[in-house]
Formats: structure tokens, C-alpha cells, sequence
């Protein structure tokens, strides 16, 4: 897949893809992760971005043209299937949107700043990854590319690792430990060192209910 990422702040997430999981991805060609820096779709000698919002209000808003020259140049090499704004009133992001938006081919992701983009842009899906403000969407679109990237089979080694993390399914994760069994008497469950398969699983199931049970009850309700 593909994910065009459009900001005024390149630098500040091109380092995130190139490390670790989300580079081996890339270079693995699993996925594809383009930066446009929107300054470049500018035709002003000062490649302004930005303008006075109309209505007397305060802040700066983003301007129209460049962010539609950006997104016409990238549509007429080929088809997508989102346009997402990063919007702190957008729907929230979540697993099963990650899990959705990781069949697409090709993603835009627009990133704001300021007070926002003019309102007129054409957007297909705006997503928030929370309730709070953030100074710009570069954070959300490196956050929306990380857990949508990571669930592509073969981005991370062992798939069924990805299945059994917490929200698939509703479920926060069981517990997990390694070496020592036993460290300063601080030991591991006994289940886990049985080799016992099924009963293994049992455990895990069970762990997996506890914790979501204590500490998110609102998965359970759906
Ligand atoms: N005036 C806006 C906030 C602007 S914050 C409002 O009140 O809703 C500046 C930019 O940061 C936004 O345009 C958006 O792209 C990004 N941003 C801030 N918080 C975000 C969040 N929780 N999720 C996604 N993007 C966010």
C-alpha cells in the first residue's frame, strides 16, 4: 500500500518511517510512504500556506490552494481511496479503523496547522486520534501510518502477534514475560512454564477478560 503524507513540517516526521518496523516495510516494499512538503505547491514568492481567517476570528487557517494542487497532482497519478484530514473533531481513530484503512491502496493523509485547513477542501474521512489539541497533524498522521502499516501481513514477523494484541477482538492483551522465571522471588505464572498448549490459552483468554473487565469495562459493552 500507499500513504501520501502532506505537511508543512517534513523533517518532522520523515526521521519516525525511516527507523525500524515502518522502514523494513518500506523496504521490504510492503508499503510505500511519500512526504510532500506543501510549501512546494505554493506559486507565491514567500510560499505562504497560510492566511487571516474571514469572520474577524482568531489564528491562522490553511490555505486552499496549495494543499488542492498537492492532492490534484498526487490523484492524477492515481486512484485513492481516502482523503484524511487529521482533525481533532474528526471520528476517533481506533483498531478496527486501522484494521480497515490497512486494505486501501492508496492513502492520503493531509496534516493541519494553525487553526486548520479552509473548510472548502475536499476530504473524504477526518479522523482525530483523541480529545485533546495538538500544535499540528504531523504526530496523528505518524501515529494513524504506524498501527495502519504495522497490521500489513508481513510488516511484522509473526502475524499472529499482531492478532493477539489488545483491541483486536475487543480485548485488551494478557500479560507477557520473559528470563528470568524467577527474579528476586518476583516469579512467573506457573501456567506459562507447563507447556500445557491449551491450558496455556486458557490462562490467556482469561487474563485477557480480567484486564479488560478493570481497566477499559466500555469494550465488554460492545
Ligand atoms: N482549531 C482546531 C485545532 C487546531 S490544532 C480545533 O479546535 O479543532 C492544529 C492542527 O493539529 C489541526 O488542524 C490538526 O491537523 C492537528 N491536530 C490537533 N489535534 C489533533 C488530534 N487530536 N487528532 C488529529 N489531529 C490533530
Amino acid at each position: 500500500m500507499r500513504i501520501d503524507i502532506i505537511t508543512v513540517l517534513p523533517e518532522m516526521i520523515e526521521g519516525f518511517f525511516n527507523c525500524s518496523i515502518m522502514k523494513r516495510a518500506q523496504d521490504k516494499g510492503l508499503a510505500e510512504i511519500h512526504i510532500h512538503n506543501l510549501r512546494d505547491y505554493t506559486e507565491d514568492k514567500y510560499r505562504r500556506v497560510d492566511d487571516y481567517p474571514f469572520g474577524g476570528f482568531a489564528g491562522m487557517v490553511m490555505k486552499i490552494e496549495p494543499i488542492e494542487r498537492c492532492i490534484n497532482a498526487l490523484k492524477a497519478e492515481r486512484d485513492y481511496d481516502e482523503v484524511i484530514f487529521t482533525t481533532p473533531d474528526g471520528e476517533q481513530f481506533n483498531q478496527p479503523m486501522a484494521n480497515s484503512l490497512s486494505l486501501a491502496q492508496n492513502l492520503i493523509i493531509l496534516c493541519g496547522h494553525f487553526k486548520g485547513i479552509d473548510y472548502r477542501i475536499l476530504i473524504t474521512k477526518e479522523i482525530s486520534i483523541g480529545d485533546y489539541v495538538l500544535t499540528g497533524g504531523e504526530l496523528a498522521a505518524a501515529v494513524m501510518a504506524d498501527a495502519i502499516v504495522r497490521i500489513i501481513p508481513g510488516v511484522i514477523s509473526d502475524e499472529q502477534s499482531a492478532l493477539s494484541d489488545s483491541f483486536q477482538d475487543n480485548l485488551l492483551a494478557a500479560p507477557v514475560y520473559t528470563r528470568p522465571a524467577d527474579y528476586k522471588g518476583w516469579k512467573v505464572p506457573d501456567i506459562l512454564l507447563s507447556g500445557h498448549e491449551a491450558k496455556i490459552k486458557e490462562w490467556e483468554l482469561q487474563q485477557s477478560l480480567e484486564r479488560t473487565k478493570k481497566l477499559r469495562p466500555d469494550l465488554l459493552e460492545d
